[in-house]
């Protein structure tokens, strides 16, 4: 195959043999070792009966037993499904019907939810043990299985085959299976070098988790560049603090929660993160509030965002260092999500699709090698997004004369009040400049008048009294009256959020006007 991610495996392993590819709890692998244990999987994964285009799962905390899946299952012709293991076992039970895998993998955290699922499904033909030590009782033992393998011949996948089933983020209703190929993976990671700058053998910990395509796909990237990827099982502020210290971290990618817990705890200071070249985010929406927090509290970091989507493998845009300064916060460049990186197109249409001029807020579309074959098992899904190579993403966004694309959010989260529409992310901005204002959330809600109306949910940090009326009237000091909120919810709890940490705004709706979607 032209195109591969065994290829690029086989050639890290024959650059870099000795060279750290993967730590995982104090256990660190060479890219020799990691492409032999790859290999010995593969024909273990053959020899219980994995063929060609059958799918194998992994549920588990991030681990280097799912990095190497990620390698194996196209040596033997196969497709990964990493599972998110933030679901309930109804929804992972869920998730592998959808998927039908012929093996799943558990790690020593998720044995009781896989006992569950391989009850459910009976067609499961191994269910293994990723992990140290003994298999329990009914699992296959990975170690063992590696040990035992013998060689056989395999029909490895390229090309335009799947590689990964990724499944969306659920932000907006039930999560899509999305068919991502090799050369949709290998795209992505050709781009990943522009947007981390990125130079030979650096040290990346990769902190998101495998199951979404932010984090699983920077394996790819990190095999193009014989990066070292110290892994973080599941997210925690304090380890991760540790291991950056430890390793001597250069790269790291968060979520803006992420960040906000790390640059505001309180034991912050106590760790050594000068190691750190730069930190990349995404995936929702960074208050600039919190971004200058960042700034100066991490001197000497370059930032980039990245904009992007399951079902673009995922990066679409990046906004890069030189775009990132404190003196930059001031710019309204910062409030864009960069430009396309150099695979993709992007342009703005109308509700018949056709494409909009410079400033003229409508649905991003994207092109380019990166876009996905389309959704798993779901042709009607895939036709009504795909259509001329161009793939119709439900966010809304404007260009501006530099290429540079602002979001201006979900189609589904825009507010329509009194004919005029309304996106949450301009008052959320405001919001989340409010000293007393911890985590905001702007919602429609129900209007018998104005068909919407525009609702605030907000945290308020500890000890401090702040009332409606003062959140209302903060908002109209700031922007235009039809926009500002006319009532406000106050939480005592963490927003609710996704399994990938963005906040679910169906669930606030249904929190606050009580009507289910
Ligand atoms: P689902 O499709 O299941 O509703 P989801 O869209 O959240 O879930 P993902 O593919 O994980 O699933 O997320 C992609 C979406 O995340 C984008 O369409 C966009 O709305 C949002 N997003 C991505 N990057 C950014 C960013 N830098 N800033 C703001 N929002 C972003
Ligand atoms: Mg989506």
């Amino acid at each position: 195959h032209a195109v591969s991610v065994v290829s690029l495996l086989e050639k890290a392993s024959g650059r870099w043999p000795d060279s750290p590819s993967v730590t995982d709890e104090g256990q660190t692998f060479t890219w020799e070792q990691t492409e032999k244990r790859c290999q010995c999987l593969a024909w273990a994964l053959a020899s219980l009966g994995v063929g060609v285009g059958h799918r194998v799962a992994y549920l588990g905390f991030n681990s280097h037993w799912c990095f190497e899946l990620f390698f194996a299952s196209p040596m033997a012709g196969a497709i990964t499904v990493p599972v998110n293991f933030r679901l309930s076992v109804d929804e992972m039970v869920d998730c592998i019907q959808d998927a039908e895998p012929t093996v799943l993998l558990a790690d020593r955290d998720h044995i009781e939810q896989a006992r569950a699922i391989s009850r459910e499904c009976p067609w499961l033909k191994a269910v293994v043990y990723a992990g140290e030590g003994n298999a329990p009782n009914g699992f296959l033992s990975y170690e063992d299985l590696l040990t035992s393998s013998e060689k056989t011949d395999l029909q490895p996948s390229g090309n335009d085959d799947t590689l990964i089933l990724f499944y969306t983020g659920g932000t907006t209703g039930r999560s899509k299976g999305v068919m991502l190929t090799h050369i949709n993976l290998f795209t992505n990671a050709l781009g990943g070098l522009s947007l981390y700058e990125t130079v030979e053998r650096e040290t990346h910990l990769l902190a998101g988790p495998m199951f979404h395509t932010a984090a699983g796909s920077r394996v790819y990237t990190a095999t193009m560049m014989g990066t070292h990827t110290v892994i973080l099982s599941k997210f925690d502020v304090l380890e991760m603090m540790g291991l950056v210290e430890q390793y001597r971290i250069n790269t790291m990618q968060l979520v803006p929660t992420t960040l906000q817990l790390m640059v505001d705890h309180p034991q912050f200071a106590e760790f050594d993160l000068s190691s750190l070249r730069m930190i990349t985010y995404g995936a929702a929406p960074m208050p600039v509030a919190l971004l200058e927090r960042a700034l100066k509290r991490l001197p000497g970091v370059s930032f980039a965002q990245s904009y992007g989507m399951t079902e673009a493998s995922p990066v679409v845009t990046v906004l890069n260092g030189d775009d990132h300064s404190l003196e930059a916060t001031r710019l309204p460049r910062l409030e864009s999500v960069g430009r396309p990186v150099f695979h993709n197109h992007v342009r703005i249409v109308n509700a018949e699709r056709q494409t909009l001029g410079v400033g003229e807020v409508g649905e991003i579309a994207v092109k380019g090698a990166n876009i996905m074959k389309g959704y798993w098992r779901a042709p009607e899904l895939t036709a009504a997004v795909l259509q001329d190579g161009w793939y119709y993403t439900g966010d809304s966004g404007y260009l501006d004369e530099d290429g540079y694309l602002f979001l201006v959010g979900r189609i589904k989260d825009m507010i329509v009040s009194g004919g005029e529409n309304v996106y949450p992310i301009e008052i959320e901005n405001v919001l989340s400049r409010h000293p007393d204002v911890r985590e905001c959330a702007v919602i429609g809600v129900p209007h018998e008048k104005w068909g919407e109306s525009v609702h605030a949910v907000v945290r308020l940090t500890d000890d401090v009294v702040v009332s409606e009326d003062d959140i209302i009237s903060y908002c109209r000091e700031r922007i235009a009256h039809y926009k500002c909120p006319t009532g406000v919810t106050f939480m005592e709890q963490p927003l609710p959020v996704s399994a990938v940490n963005k906040i679910l705004k169906s669930e606030l709706r249904t929190m606050i006007s009580g009507d289910a979607e």
